[in-house]
């Protein structure tokens, strides 16, 4: 229940700090637990925990005691130093090496994050595949690997599994990984604490360098003028360097031209969104492994197609949809049903009701008809794209909660009137012509996942 309680913490302090504040000193946080009324989380460095204590520590408090937790005072732990357990999900997992022992620096690895937990599917079997071949570090075949995507679809995940696996097969090299976010707060501390020096140092001295959130530093002048340094340093001695964003090096607003050209000089994966037939493997060997913390509490095959089916934005929320589900059913002792389901995650079914986005509804409908998008989005006035455009705007009135004006927004700029037009059109026609309505449940169904 910790995790949980602490999720409900976590989105407090993000409305209460604001989102800066909350990405920069409270994610990179690792929330070990309350014990009695003490609050323990791991932290990069002490000065991070002073840092955090002296300026978000009441609020840090409250929300505690507000989801749940009493809480009268916090402790921090260096983020290395694994004797903390732990939730206990996490007791029994493969890979029992702590950070330091494998020679790595930066930020702590996450135990359950190796290939073997990994469940490949099509839509990362790309990525899977690139971090597979940077893990065998026989020589730079890529470099830097770039991996993107949207969040929850396993980057950080594959960055975790990558140094684990050099780690053991080549413990004497350097790897480190960290988010952008770290490389940026500890860019700052050497400025102010005048440690350039020790700081180009460190970074020049790694042999695999991963930079996780890389989509961070944009917008960040100074901060990402080191980053260039640093990775061209690294480029030209040859070391792999590994990179992940949310998106593509390309459209990363504010990133400078430059950092983005050399961030496409190597590979580029995208993990795309999640299949069902992904998010079933995924959610059965969560399963295997919970049941090993939760002896005696079974889960049906409808449930788990219930969740494959009904939460399809991220991995991260399926898993933690699966923790609370498991939580709940150990404290009542009932069987999981799809009732049980329901009730107990009514707040999580309810927000992935309306994950659809307006992008992937013209991804979907463009290759749906073959077309490319520009040409869906673009002035032409072919019926070939005229019809593919109208259908899009249909869904997306439908399936979003997009007003007609964003629509026509998003639609190269199209009128609402038009938006209005096309909408209208389809309502029509599907009526009438078996194919289009045919077409529309087939992409409905796709988009919902
Ligand atoms: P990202 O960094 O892309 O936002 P993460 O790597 O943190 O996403 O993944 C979110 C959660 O989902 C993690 O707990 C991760 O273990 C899990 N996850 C994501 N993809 C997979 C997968 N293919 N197999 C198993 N677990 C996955
Ligand atoms: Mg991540």
């Amino acid at each position: 229940m910790t995790d949980v309680a602490w999720e409900s913490a976590s989105q407090k302090l993000n409305t209460v700090l604001g989102k800066n504040n909350f990405a920069t000193w409270i994610e990179p946080m690792d929330f070990r637990g309350v014990q009695n009324t003490v609050a323990t989380f791991g932290v990069p460095t002490s000065f991070f925990g002073n840092y955090v204590r002296q300026n978000f520590g009441e609020a840090i408090l409250d929300s505690l005691n507000g989801a749940g937790m009493p809480a009268s005072r916090i402790a921090f732990r260096l983020m290395d130093d694994r004797t903390v357990a732990s939730a206990p999900l996490n007791q029994d997992l493969p890979a029992k090496k702590t950070a330091g022992e494998t020679g790595l620096q930066g930020a702590k690895l996450d135990a359950r994050f190796t290939f073997e937990n990994f469940v490949v599917g099509k839509p990362n079997e790309l990525a899977h595949a690139a971090a597979k071949r940077v893990a065998e570090g026989r020589g730079v075949t890529f470099n830097p690997l770039f991996l993107y995507g949207g969040v929850g679809l396993g980057k950080t995940h594959l960055m975790h599994a990558i140094a684990w696996d050099l780690g053991q097969r080549q413990p004497d090299i350097n790897v480190m990984y960290l988010s952008a976010e770290q490389f940026m707060y500890r860019f700052v501390q050497a400025l102010r604490e005048r440690k350039m020096m020790d700081f180009k140092e460190l970074f020049r001295s790694v042999d695999v360098l991963m930079v996780d959130d890389v989509q961070f530093i944009a917008g960040k002048d100074s901060t990402q003028e080191e980053f260039f340094h640093t990775f061209n340093a690294l480029v030209d001695q040859n070391k792999q360097i590994i990179i992940s964003a949310d998106r593509a090096p390309g459209e990363i607003k504010d990133l400078e031209d430059r950092i983005a050209s050399r961030l496409q000089c190597g590979l580029v994966v995208d993990l795309h969104p999640t299949t069902y037939e992904l998010r079933l493997g995924i959610l059965q060997s969560k399963i295997e492994m919970y049941q090993e913390s939760y002896p005696g509490i079974e889960i049906g095959r409808d449930v788990v197609e219930f969740l494959a089916h009904r939460i399809s934005s991220n991995v991260r929320i399926l898993e933690g949809a699966l923790t609370r589900l498991f939580a709940f059913a150990s404290l009542v002792d009932r069987e999981i049903t799809i009732d049980l389901t329901k009730d107990c995650l009514s707040d999580i079914l309810r927000a992935s009701d309306r994950k659809v986005t307006v992008e992937e509804i013209q991804r979907k409908v463009s290759d749906h008809y073959n077309i490319r998008l520009s040409d869906m989005l673009g002035p032409k006035r072919l019926r070939n794209f005229a019809r593919p455009r109208q259908i899009a705007m249909y869904l997306c009135k439908q399936m979003t909660t997009r007003s007609l004006p964003e629509i026509g927004r998003r639609f190269g700029g199209r009128d609402h009137t038009t938006v209005m037009h096309g909408v209208r059109r389809i309502e029509d026609l599907k009526d009438k012509d078996h194919q289009i309505a045919e077409d529309i449940q087939m992409l409905r169904r796709a988009l919902e996942g």
